[in-house]
Parts: C-alpha cells; structure tokens; sequence
C-alpha cells in the first residue's frame, strides 16, 4: 500500500539550489518512493543565527510505499549522502529534509513527529506546501492560508528572482 507524504527540503551550503535538485534526483531513484509533484523554489533568510547565507527551499510530495521511519531513515541517509554536517543548531547545512505530513497521521514518538512540529511557524514551509496543498489544514483544523499572516514578516522571495 502506498502513502501520499510532503517533505520540506532547505539548503544554504555548496550551491543549495544544485542540492535541492540532486535530492530529488536521489528520492526518485529509491524503488519505493515516487516523486509525485514539487513546488518553485524559494531563497529565505535564516531563522538563527544572521551570519549564514540564504536558504533555499522547496516542498514536494511523494507517493512511498515505505513506513514513516524507514522513510525518515531514507531522508537522513540522503542528507548524509550529501555531506550535511551539524555543525551548530540552526547552522549552515548543505541538505535539511523535514517529513511534513505522512498521510493523515498524527504521533509523537522519540524519532519522529507527524505532522512536522514547526510548519506553522515558517514561511519557508507554509508558502511552498500551499501551493501543493491548497486547501491544506493541520491535524487541529488550523487552515495553511489562515497560517500565512503570522509569518508574514520572515524574509521569503521567489527563486529564481524575477528580473
Ligand atoms: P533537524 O536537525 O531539524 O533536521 O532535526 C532532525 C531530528 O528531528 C532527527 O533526529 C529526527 O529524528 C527528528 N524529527 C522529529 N520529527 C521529524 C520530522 N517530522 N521530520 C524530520 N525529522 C524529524
């Protein structure tokens, strides 16, 4: 049986916009998870600490046939494979794939939360999820687009900028 799920995917480290790509790349090529649909792109400024480039980021949804953990597995052996270092919390970081949304499940567990525990604060999430999720809500009801005005003044520009 397969599931539909939405990951998050940032990066701000060795061309992140290449990053992005090739982590789609690697997603697709895993037998079992099929890339279903991916946002634009988007540059965001970082939440942390202010000495750190640009983000860029995106949300893409996927139909896997995978477990929410041997998926989070999958996700972190990607991040992995393409060298993310922590070298401090909210440090730079060549590749960061959160787990959004798995299906409509709800859990707290020591490895994973469903849905993603911040996606409410973060612009960088919020704007590319709605445009694949448009009438999206979380588990508590709360719509995306009554969301949005709360992050309204993080930084977020569309990537490539427009001329
Ligand atoms: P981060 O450094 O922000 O990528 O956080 C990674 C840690 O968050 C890992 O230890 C994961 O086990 C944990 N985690 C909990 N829930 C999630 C989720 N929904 N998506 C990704 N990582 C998660």
């Amino acid at each position: 049986m397969t599931q539909q799920a939405y990951l998050g995917l940032g990066a701000n480290l060795a061309d992140p916009e290449q990053q992005l790509q090739e982590a789609l790349a690697r997603l697709t090529r895993h037998e079992g998870i099929e890339l279903l649909a991916c946002s634009s792109f988007y540059r965001s400024r970082p939440l942390g600490p202010q000495d750190q480039d640009d983000f860029i980021n995106a949300v893409c949804r996927i139909s896997t046939s995978l477990s929410p953990l041997d998926l989070l597995d999958r996700l972190q052996a990607i991040e992995q494979a393409q060298g993310r270092q922590r070298s401090r919390p909210w440090g730079p970081r060549t590749l960061d794939i959160d787990l959004l949304f798995y299906a409509d499940l709800v859990l707290h567990s020591e490895r994973l939360t469903l849905p993603h525990p911040r996606i409410a604060e973060r612009a960088f999430v919020l704007y590319p999820l709605r445009e694949l999720l448009p009438d999206g809500c979380l588990p508590d009801g709360r719509r995306l687009d009554e969301l949005e005005p709360a992050v309204r003044g993080q930084s977020i520009y569309p990537w490539p900028q427009p001329d």
